[in-house]
């Protein structure tokens, strides 16, 4: 689609926007994150994809500040070099928000996987959602797209 001057760019995680780029070869579509395209310019990432990782690829967590393959590889590096590339993209089209997928490595904003592979949950942020708000991105998770699409047709 042609960009609009006059809408805002935003990052979306690209599997809410129906990529297949999940670990597992999914896309995780969110019919909210399809209605951000009437209001913003969409930049869609993948971190995981982008920082060279194969899709599918073995699902990874963090543990004690690393990122873990399912095969017990330390995998940190990729989801450095995937967070930085979307923090270039931010950067190069004046970015102040971004759309993630909760729950990811990468992408998680208030949970992430605990890091033993047992679909245990805890408190904690992926690799580019952190980075992206140590550079002053809000950053709103997927798990409150709902609620945000409804405030932006309520400004219409
Ligand atoms: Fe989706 Fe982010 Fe995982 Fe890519 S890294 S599949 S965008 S949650």
């Amino acid at each position: 689609m042609k960009p609009n001057n006059t809408k805002p760019y935003i990052l979306v995680s690209a599997c809410l926007l129906g990529a297949p780029s999940r670990y597992d070869g999914q896309a995780m579509t969110n019919n909210f994150a399809l209605q951000l395209v009437n209001f913003f310019n969409i930049i869609p990432i993948c971190p995981e994809a982008d920082s060279g990782l194969s899709t599918p690829r073995d699902p990874s967590e963090i543990l004690d500040g690393k990122v873990i393959s399912s095969q017990g590889k330390d995998v940190s590096e990729y989801f450095a070099r995937g967070a930085k590339i979307a923090l270039e993209q931010a950067k190069k089209y004046n970015v102040k928000l971004a759309i993630l997928k909760e729950k990811s490595p990468s992408c998680g904003f208030k949970t992430v996987y605990d890091g033993t592979f047992s679909g245990k949950l805890i408190k904690g942020q992926g690799m580019t959602t952190r980075l992206l708000l140590a550079n002053n991105i809000k950053v709103i998770p997927d798990t409150s797209l709902e609620e945000f699409i409804k405030s932006l047709h309520s400004q219409d």
